[in-house]
Order: structure tokens, then C-alpha cells, then sequence
């Protein structure tokens, strides 16, 4: 239950229902009110889809009310007891599916709820693994695990080329971490795999034309089907969708809009980390400083959580009024499809989370990339060196979950060069776009009617659809 989870299985129970699959999509009151909207928008559409809501177990594991997603946490400390909290789900969500007649014909479950094995288990129900991430990506992780590469590594910033790979990755242990591998958790990193080895298939935000090497190869790893089905965020249609994704955004969206209009074609470079990196204010006046002398128009989000006077005090002092309206600060939730989506952003400074990766490549914005933790540096690598659609910060150390960098790891000479490089007129830059551009036609093509992604849909709904007869006859029912 973070947003980067959340927002792509909602997305995703949108596009079962869209074709019309009947779908119990599984959430927590406090998750749900979030997309109290996106419920409303698809209840008044008449889709197949209900929205389930499980009382979150605080009391249970003695984690304070409220705490339903992992952006409400300001530290790991908690973390331990909300996946203990998460994993007590099993018994409502066991009861539910019992009371559904005929039972469910698969369950798709995201990664971190390894769990859900049981209960398909004990129902005798198939279940998919659900990952927004990319095949490379997991790829990776699975290699380096299989090849035992850490288990003769002190050095964790001691770099190495990933095994088994078409292309040479090098990354060091700090950067590639793979799920939950941290002290203290090694039982659920084991669950986890265990969860990922076990399901039926696997199901992944990514398309075939983005990754066919990586996806062949993942598959072939893990020996069972890897279903591409993305990108998800094409669900999303309407600004009134885009504007209702994950949360209500925090800015009016007709201003938003209005104030993009106003820029020139690929001119915009739009900033933000994702829902859980937390920057300190001297990093975000730096990187403010830096978007200032790169002379472009930016769009800033400030996290509610990264919000504080000593920013609001810097900007108001002098920032504010040199930039004028060559600046939209959102401080809060962004619209971020919408925004990515609109003719005048031509470059986006990312942390790397998949979902910010693939929702830039879908709208084909060339990316800015300074991933901070999981699964980010990887995703870094994709799409800097795999894909060449991609200026690195040249970020090398991880910023861990939870904490908050003393520090500025990226200086405003850094943000500046980074973003007169991707937004470059020349050469490189002329390629890395078209590239980019590219790209994004072949996302948009894969969702539409003879799209790899679509077909891949139809056979996955055709496939357990058939399963679910041919269950329910040999069982006499
Ligand atoms: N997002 C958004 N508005 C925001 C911040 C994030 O819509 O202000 C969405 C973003 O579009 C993406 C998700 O939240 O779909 C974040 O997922 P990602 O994997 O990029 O990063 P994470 O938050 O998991 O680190």
C-alpha cells in the first residue's frame, strides 16, 4: 500500500473492467478515499468493478490510526509492524472471496503481499504476481540473486557488471538492493521470492515493443508467463481521470493547464520525485537555483511532507519574483499524467520510480534521472544506457527511504547542465527526443485495438476465464 502500488493496480482493475471482467478490487477505507473520485467516475460508467474495503488492523499490531500507506510514515520504524498489519488482511480477504459465489477466477497480487499465496492456496484459486516495474529490472535483481553475486562482496559500493545480460550493466550493491534485502527483513525478502517463484504468472506494467529482450528473458528465468499489459497510465483519458489519479490533485487543473498552454512546444521540464523521497530544503533551494539558470520553464512539485518556512520564506524572498511566471509550484499532490501528457513539457527530472519512468516514455519526454533507493537505479540504467532516452545526474549513492540527505547530493551547476542537456537544440539532444518520441507512439500503440499490450489482456482474460470452467465443471459445479 504505497501510491507507486496502488495507482497502477487501480488502473489496472480499470482495464480488467473495461473488458468487462468482473473485478473485486481490494483496498483500505483511508487508500480508498484518495480515489473516492476515480470510484464515483467508474460507478457512473457502470463498470464491473467494486471497490472492497478492509478495515486496516492498526490496533492489532499497535501502529497509530491512520497509518494505511506507506506515505504517511516518516521513518522505517514503523514499517515492520504495517506489513505485519498488511499481512493480517489474509482472514477478511479470505472471507470475502469465500462469499463469492462463483469464486474469483484468479487473484492479482501486488509483490508486497506475499501472503495472498495462502489464500489462493487455500481456495484453490490461481494467483499472478503484480509488479510496476520493468522486465530489465527484474531481470536484474532475479540475476543477481541467482548468480549469488553478493554473497562474495563486502563493499557494497564495489561496482560489478549484472550477469547473464545482453547489454554491460554496472551497478554496485548500494544501488541494486533487490526487494526487502535489508537487515532485519530477510523473511519477507524470502517470502517475497518465494511468492514471485510460486504464482501462477506474472503480471507487468511494461510492453513488449519497450523491452522484448528483457521480457523473453525474464520469462524464460522465472519459467512461467510474463504477461505485458502496459503502460496502465493510458487508462487514463480524460483530464478529469488524469486530474482524480492516486489523489485529488492540488492545484486546479484548468489553471494548470492553462499556465502550459502558455509555454512553447517541449519548452517545460516538470520536476518530481514520486510519492516517498523526501528532499531537505537546502537540496530543494539548490535545485531551484539551478532550474532558475537553466533559463527554462519549469513546473516544481514540493511534497507536502518537503514542505517548510525556511523554502517558503527563501522562494517569497526573492525567487518567486525573479522567476514570475516562468515557475508553477504545485505544493502537494500533481497531476502528473495530465502534465506529462501536454505538448509544451519536453523534459522530466525523475527520481526513476518505475511508474514516473514509464508514464514519461509513454507521453515521450526524454528524462532528467536522479533515482534515490529500490528499485530506482536500475530503472536508471534502462533508461539511460538501455534505451538512450536519458541524462543522468550522476548520482552514485542511494538516499535510504525514510531518512533525509544532511546533505545536497546534486549542486545547482548539476541541475542546470543536466537540464540544458536534455533540453538541448543540437544533435544529441535532437536524437535522445526522437528517441523518446518513438517510443511513446509505440506505448500508445500497444493499448490500442491489435496493440501487443491489448491482445496480451485478451489472452490473459481469455486464459483464466477458461480455467475457471474448466475448474468449476471437474469440481461438478
Ligand atoms: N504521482 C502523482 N502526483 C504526484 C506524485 C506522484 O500523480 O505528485 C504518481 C506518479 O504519476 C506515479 C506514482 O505517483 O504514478 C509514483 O510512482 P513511482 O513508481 O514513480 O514512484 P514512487 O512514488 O513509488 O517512489
Amino acid at each position: 500500500m504505497a501510491q507507486g502500488h496502488m495507482i497502477p493496480m487501480v488502473d489496472l482493475g480499470l482495464l480488467l473492467a473495461d473488458r468487462g471482467v468482473s473485478v473485486s478490487l481490494i483496498t483500505t477505507p483511508f487508500n480508498a478515499s484518495r480515489i473516492r473520485t476515480t470510484i464515483d467516475q467508474a460507478r457512473e460508467a457502470g463498470l464491473p468493478i467494486r471497490f472492497v474495503e478492509l478495515p486496516f488492523p492498526f490496533a492489532e499490531v499497535g501502529l497509530p490510526e491512520g497509518l494505511e500507506n506507506i506515505d504517511a510514515a516518516t521513518s522505517m520504524e514503523p514499517m515492520s509492524a504495517f506489513f505485519r498489519a498488511t499481512s493480517l488482511l489474509r482472514r477478511p480477504l479470505e472471507q470475502y472471496l469465500r462469499e463469492q459465489s462463483p469464486y474469483p477466477s484468479c487473484i492479482i497480487s501486488d509483490l508486497c503481499h506475499p501472503w495472498t499465496l495462502e489464500v489462493a492456496r487455500n481456495l484453490q484459486v490461481p494467483r499472478l504476481t503484480f509488479f510496476s516495474i520493468c522486465c530489465f529490472t527484474l531481470l536484474c535483481i532475479h540475476n543477481i540473486w541467482y548468480y549469488k553475486v553478493y554473497d562474495d562482496m563486502p563493499d557494497e559500493h564495489e561496482s560489478f557488471v549484472v550477469p547473464g545480460l545482453a547489454e554491460r550493466i554496472e551497478v554496485t550493491k548500494a544501488q541494486a538492493p533487490g526487494f526487502f534485502d535489508m537487515p532485519g527483513w530477510e523473511k519477507m525478502a524470502e517470502e517475497v521470492r518465494e511468492a514471485e517463484f510460486a504464482a501462477d504468472g506474472i503480471v507487468v506494467n511494461s510492453f513488449r515493443d519497450l523491452e522484448p529482450i528483457y521480457i523473453e528473458s525474464y520469462q524464460k528465468a522465472m519459467q512461467k508467463k510474463v504477461w505485458t499489459v502496459g503502460p496502465f497510465s493510458l487508462r487514463n483519458k480524460s483530464v478529469a481521470a488524469m486530474a482524480a489519479r492516486g489523489n485529488r490533485a492540488s492545484i486546479d487543473t484548468d489553471q494548470c493547464l492553462s499556465w502550459l498552454d502558455s509555454k512553447k512546444p517541449m519548452s517545460v521540464v516538470y520536476v518530481s520525485f514520486g510519492s516517498l523521497t523526501k528532499m531537505n530544503p537546502s537540496q530543494l533551494m539548490e535545485i531551484c537555483l539551478g532550474l532558475e539558470a537553466s533559463n527554462h520553464p519549469f513546473v516544481l512539485v514540493i511534497k507536502k511532507s518537503e514542505t517548510s518556512e525556511k523554502v517558503e520564506e527563501w522562494m517569497a524572498a526573492g525567487l518567486e519574483e525573479r522567476i514570475g511566471s516562468r515557475a508553477l509550484v504545485i505544493r502537494g499532490w500533481s497531476p502528473q499524467v495530465m502534465i506529462l501528457s501536454h505538448p509544451s513539457v519536453g523534459g522530466f527530472m525523475t527520481h526513476c520510480g518505475w511508474n514516473s519512468t514509464l508514464e514519461s516514455i509513454t507521453a515521450g519526454v526524454p528524462m532528467i534521472t536522479w533515482p534515490h533507493f529500490a528499485d530506482q537505479f536500475l530503472n536508471e540504467r534502462m533508461v539511460v544506457d538501455v534505451l538512450r532516452i536519458g541524462v543522468s545526474l550522476g548520482v552514485k549513492e542511494p538516499t535510504y527511504w525514510g531518512t533525509e540527505a544532511g546533505h545536497s547530493a546534486v549542486s545547482r551547476d548539476d541541475v542546470e547542465r543536466a537540464v540544458r542537456n536534455v533540453m538541448d537544440e543540437g544533435e544529441e539532444g535532437r536524437e535522445r527526443r526522437l528517441r523518446a518520441k518513438e517510443l511513446g507512439e509505440k506505448a500508445k500503440e500497444a493499448m490500442e485495438e491489435g496493440g501487443s499490450s491489448r491482445a496480451n489482456m485478451t489472452h490473459l482474460i481469455e486464459h483464466y476465464t477458461r480455467h475457471a470452467m474448466e475448474s468449476m465443471e471437474s469440481n461438478g459445479d
